[in-house]
């Protein structure tokens, strides 16, 4: 499942220093996950770095982005395969 940003953000910019997967950015006056991106961490860490450094706890699942800890992985796999090794 991927994690989404809630209305409340008041956009600090210190979650997208946290993501392994580069999967937020900065979308008008907020910011927005990439549920391509999201991994929810799996396979990186223990917890969402996101959630975790949030100060005011708006990041949660996403309902309409449901995927097994299975799925998850699969997804980090994609995304370090695709990855530019000289980035
Ligand atoms: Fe990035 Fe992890 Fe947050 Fe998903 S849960 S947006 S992969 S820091």
């Amino acid at each position: 499942m991927a994690l989404i940003i809630g209305a409340e953000c008041m956009t600090c910019g210190i979650c997208i220093e946290e993501c392994p997967n580069d999967a937020i950015q900065e979308s008008g006056p907020a910011y927005v996950i990439d549920p391509e991106l999201c991994t929810e961490c799996v396979g990186s860490f223990d917890e969402p770095q996101c959630v975790k450094v949030c100060p005011v706890d708006v990041i949660i699942r996403d309902p309409h982005h449901s995927e097994s800890h299975e799925d998850l992985l699969e997804k980090e796999k994609r995304i370090l395969d695709n990855r530019d090794p000289y980035l």
